[in-house]
């Protein structure tokens, strides 16, 4: 959904907005301002965290709690470790489950590293205090998968800028390609990329992703130095659906709390660090 269009449908929720009256860039402010008053927030007329969140808690809190539910993958090729299944919240695992049918359809295989992770797993160096997986809208694709043997392996990477990889899928019914793909060399704390040609039948997957709404996020710091790479920072598995977000509006911890059976409560005890930072909003911090 749009901004005005998502804020409007929350100003109507709290009575701010009546249901003829259209949101407009020039009305945003009145209204805004007129809930901010109603709820008891400092009353200025931005959209900040705390009139974000205010608007977003009991609106959802109203809406029926949405599931998490597992994802089948495909049987990994032998010594390649993946997951059998993941978990992802019901809406972002019906859109997968449709990349994984057309991928699938075009002979690719779908290897993944998880889903939904645990509120009880906190962050480190690669992994993000406020990560998508929390709310169980990003899929890591299997991280054993690629990189080190681009000539065999069933996804090989090609670099986009310094901090971005497109993600090529080996698939029986792709297209005849060759890729000036990136290959690994070193140990996982300790490594640098080299380039190697490879010929094959491939499809773009992160083109795939894109279509259904899923993007990529960027290597963290600790692969984009120029020596001592981290593996497990260079994230080029990870996906997530941003289609379901609006920029500017969505919350992290909305987005958390959306999910059944968690509350308030379970993410301070599970998570205080996440609880901390639940008010991060999408394209402004939280990314
Ligand atoms: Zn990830």
């Amino acid at each position: 959904m749009t901004y005005l269009d998502q804020m409007a449908e929350l100003l109507r929720f709290h009575r701010a907005l009546d249901p003829d009256t259209p949101l407009t860039q020039h009305n945003l402010k009145a209204h805004v301002t007129l809930f901010q008053e109603k709820a008891d927030l400092f009353a200025d007329g931005i959209p900040g965290p705390n009139t974000l969140w205010a608007l977003q808690e009991p609106y959802y809190a109203d809406k029926a709690a949405l599931d998490i539910v597992g994802v089948e993958a495909d049987p990994a090729p032998p010594g390649i470790e993946a997951l059998p299944r993941f978990n992802l919240r019901i809406d972002a695992a019906a859109s997968f489950r449709d990349i994984c049918a057309e991928a699938r359809a075009a002979g690719a295989i779908m290897l993944s590293s998880g889903g939904q992770r645990p509120l009880s797993e906190g962050a480190n160096a690669s992994r993000s205090a406020i990560s998508m997986h929390y709310p169980a809208i990003a899929v890591d694709m299997c991280i054993n998968a690629g990189f080190f043997n681009p000539k065999t392996d069933p996804y090989v990477l090609v670099p986009n800028g310094t901090r971005r990889f497109t993600v090529y899928a080996r698939a029986t019914q792709g297209t005849d390609m060759t890729l000036n793909a990136v290959d690994w060399t070193g140990s996982w704390s300790n490594g640098k990329v080299k380039r190697v040609e490879v010929s094959g039948k491939f499809i773009d997957l992160t083109s795939l992703m894109a279509k259904y709404g899923w993007r990529p996020i960027g290597a963290r710091r600790c692969y984009t130095r120029a020596e001592n790479k981290r593996y497990l920072c260079s994230e080029w598995w990870h996906f997530q659906y941003e289609f379901l977000l609006t920029p500017r509006i969505s919350q992290i911890g909305i987005e958390v709390l959306r999910i059944s059976g968690i509350t308030a409560e379970k993410i301070q005890q599970l998570n205080p660090a996440l609880w901390e930072r639940r008010k991060e909003v999408f394209k402004k911090g939280w990314n």
